[in-house]
This record gives C-alpha cells, structure tokens and sequence, in this order.
C-alpha cells in the first residue's frame, strides 16, 4: 500500500509531497493503476533527479541472489546497497568495483546514475562492471539486458536516471583485493596549478585519485589543497592480525537542522583553514582502513542538516582537460568572490566517456562543491556560470542536480535525442517520470 509523505533528496531541496509504494518483490515493480512513476533508492542523489509525485521505494529489494567466486559475479537486487555489498564481499577478498564517495545508495540508484569513483581515470564508472541488467519496463514486462542483448536499452539504463523502467536486479563483476586497506598518499599542493600538475604526473601511476580544495582561497592561493591518492594494499604490506576486517557503524549523528548563522564564510574559512594544515609537510604516506578513505562523510548520519533547513545544492560539473584547468581556475575564482562557502569542494579527473547515452563521465576535471541556499541569488549565480561550462563542452552532473534549464541540459548531453528515441520505444506513455526529467524536458 502507498504512503503519502514528504521526500527529498541529499540537498533537502526541493521538497515535495509523495505517495510512496514500497516493493518487496519482483512482481511489486509491474505495471498497475499509477498513470506514471519513479524508481527511487536510498535518496543520496542530492537534487530532484529520485523526486516525483509516485515513487516505487525499490530498499525492500535488499537480495543476494548469486556470487560466482572464480570471476566475483554477483547478482544482486536494485535495493542492495553498496554497504551491504561491502559486508558481503571483503570478507571473502573483494571489493565493489567503483564506490561513489558514501556506501549507503543502492546498486538500482549507482546503475541510473551510472556512478563514478575515485578510480574513473583508471577503471571507469559502474557500467565498465555491469554484466546484465534485469529490468521490469512500463508495460510490466520482465527482460533481460546487456551489452549483446537489447544494448540500446542497456546503454539508455546506464545514467538513464530512473527513465527506462526498474532495474530489479544487476549482475556486477566485483574487485579482487587483498587486503581491507588502502595504501594512502597525501600530497598538499599551494595553489591549483600545482594540484592540476600533481594529477597529472600521478594518474598513470595510481588507481584512485582525489583531491579536497579549499574553496574560500583567492589569489595566489587559489584552489590550494589536500591529494588523496591511494591503492588497495598487499597482504605482506599488512601487519594488523585480520586482513579483512569489515568497518563499524558510525553512531555519530547530526540530530537537528543548524541554524542558518552557524555556517557562514567565517566558520567555513576556519573549517577550511584546519583541514588544510591537518598536514604539515608536502607529501605523507600511511596505510589506512577502506573505511575512511572512501567514506569519510559517512561518519556523521545526516550531515546535510548543518547547512539548515533551507538546504543546499551539490554542483558538480565536468570539462574536457583541453582549457580545463583555465576554466576550473576561473569557476573557483568566481565562487570565491561570489563569497559561497563550501565545506567540501572536490576534484577528480575522469576518463574517457562510455556508450551510456545520458551518463556523465567525459575525460577531464570534474569539480563538486556544496553549495548552502543561502539567498535568491544563488540560482541564477550558477545558471550563469552553467554557460561557461556548456561553451566549454562540459557538463553538470544529472544524479547532483536540482537547476538546470532545459536548453543548457540539451547542449551538454548531445545524445539526448537518441536518449528519447530509446526511451520512446520502451516506455511509450512516458510511465517513468521524476521532477527532473519534466524540469529538464526529458518527459
Ligand atoms: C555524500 C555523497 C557522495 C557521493 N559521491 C558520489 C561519487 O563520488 N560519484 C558519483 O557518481 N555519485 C556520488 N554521489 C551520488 C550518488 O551516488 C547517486 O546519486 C546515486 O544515484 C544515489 O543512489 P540512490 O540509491 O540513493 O538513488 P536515488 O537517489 O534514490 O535515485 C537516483 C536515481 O536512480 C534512479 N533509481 C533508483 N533505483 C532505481 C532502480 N531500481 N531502477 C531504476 N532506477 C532507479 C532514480 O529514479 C533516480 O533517478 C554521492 C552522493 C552523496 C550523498
């Protein structure tokens, strides 16, 4: 039975009232009554991309349904998240394959978003790891996808947000590890032509690359920051007594929304300040658990709530390395004047694109910031600097995004089109549908 109630996504903007239905079988996810409906997850997409008048919560979906240990295949139900996988596969020497930065989607929400991780340079976003895809389309349908059966579908489902029907269950290929640590190297750079310069002389020789920048810096110091670079340690690297150890649950918790003053330009330069002289020499190596290196925001439940009631967005856009570090400089430059203060203000480098028709990943500098719905003129601030990125030939991140306008979506996605004509021939009502897609005039 469905339950109206108010839902959101990570940014707690927008809100909206719902009704939500909650599947626990397969057969929950078939065509009935609704006139059009949404797949939603954990809600860790931050902007309207899992919002819609009817949502199918797919959380009660929460089967292992086969592990094949010779290649780590594993099919899993699109409510399993990335947490439970974890538990599942380390103690048996795997890891997922790509982890976005909080273990707490699920494999349906990855799979729609097409989710990449710190290692994109290296190994690609989640598709590169995607078997097959078990689908329920509009008309109740059950089918089977890949890359050899029904690939349309397959590469429309990969970064298709939820609009080609439910992912009820996906076959990944797992990561084999060694060990549950990451070998970690921290490198403090000065400003962002340093941080731009260490990327590229460390890509070829790490798997997973990231990189923390204080955002509030002008000037000299702009787009100074913290290097995390890492790979998955070697048994005979390890001295503690398990290999394996899995992570504990976090009891920290953010249990009322801050009040809009607590975070203002100066607690966030001082937060900023902190992070940054956390280390004090250049370059610091260690060997850490997988838990804080990938993890780190997962720390604290519901910290989304200390950027208020109000909100925040996550902007997160990306640029082809040609003019990207020019372009990036001058992002961050206008975000430091505009005065925006952003706890957490990360970039990556990505690799080249995949087949998926709407997914994000291009090659080049991708940077994510949080961004606190302080005053009215903080969308029209970013729908500005959007044309910057769409003269650039970049894009903004669908599963961050809560603003964009149609036109500068339909510049930055050029295989939209193909997108509609895919989802046209599976779901000719336009049954699935989020906030978003009707923002965007994708439905
Ligand atoms: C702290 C934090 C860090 C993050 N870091 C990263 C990162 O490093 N890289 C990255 O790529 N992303 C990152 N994300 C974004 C997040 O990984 C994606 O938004 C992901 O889609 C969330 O999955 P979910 O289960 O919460 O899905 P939801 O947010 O509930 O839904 C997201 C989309 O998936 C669709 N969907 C959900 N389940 C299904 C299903 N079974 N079948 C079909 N469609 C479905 C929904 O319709 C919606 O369009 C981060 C998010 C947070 C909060």
């Amino acid at each position: 039975m469905a339950k109206t109630t108010t839902i959101s996504g990570w940014g707690l903007y927008p809100i909206v009232d719902a009704s939500v239905r909650r599947a626990h079988y397969r057969r929950d996810l078939g065509a009935d009554d609704e006139t059009s409906v949404l797949p939603q997850g954990s809600c860790r997409s931050y902007g309207d991309a899992c919002l819609h008048d009817r949502v199918v919560s797919t959380l009660p979906l929460k089967h292992l349904l086969d592990f094949e240990p010779k290649q780590g295949l594993l099919r899993a139900e699109a409510g399993v998240t990335i947490e439970d996988l974890i538990r599942f596969a380390v103690p048996r020497g795997f890891f997922p394959p790509v982890t976005p930065g909080t273990k707490f989607p699920t494999l349906g929400g990855c799979i729609a978003a097409d989710v990449h991780g710190k290692n994109h340079h290296a190994d690609g976003s989640i598709a590169a790891f995607v078997e097959e895809l078990e689908m329920v389309l509009a008309d109740g349908s059950q089918v089977y996808c890949s890359r050899h059966l029904l690939p349309d579908l397959f590469w429309a489902t990969l970064g298709g947000m939820g609009l080609t029907g439910f992912v009820y269950a996906a076959t990944l290929r797992l990561k084999k590890i060694s060990s549950a640590y990451i070998q970690q190297r921290s490198i403090k750079t000065a400003n962002f032509a340093e941080t731009c310069r260490i990327f590229a002389e460390t890509q070829q020789q790490y798997t997973y690359s990231v990189a923390w920048i204080d955002s509030l810096k002008k000037g000299r110091q702009l787009g100074r920051g913290l290097i995390l670079l890492g790979e998955h340690a070697p048994a005979d690297e390890i001295t503690k007594k398990e290999l394996f150890p899995l992570h504990s649950d976090s009891r920290l918790d953010v249990p009322f929304f801050f009040p809009s003053f607590a975070l203002n330009t100066w607690s966030m330069r001082a937060f900023n300040s902190l992070y940054y002289h956390r280390q004090w020499s250049h370059s610091s190596t260690a060997t850490i658990h997988y838990n804080p290196y990938f993890y780190p925001l997962d720390m604290v439940h519901r910290w989304n709530r200390i950027y208020g009631r109000k909100g925040f967005l996550q902007y997160q856009v990306v640029v082809p390395f040609a003019d990207g570090e020019e372009i990036m400089a001058d992002v961050l430059r206008r975000i430091a004047h505009r005065g925006i203060a952003s706890l957490l203000t990360v970039l990556k480098t990505l690799g080249p694109a995949n087949e998926g028709l709407l997914s994000f990943p291009i090659a080049g500098y991708t940077l994510a910031l949080d961004i606190p719905l302080t005053d009215d003129g903080i969308v029209p601030f970013l729908r500005e600097l959007n044309k910057t990125i769409v003269d650039a030939k970049g894009r903004v991140y669908l599963a961050k995004d809560a603003i964009l306008e149609k036109e500068d979506f339909a510049a930055m996605y050029p295989q939209l089109e193909e997108f509609k004509r895919v989802k046209r021939h599976y779901d000719p009502e336009q049954r699935f549908r989020s906030r978003q897609s009707d923002r965007l005039g994708i439905t």
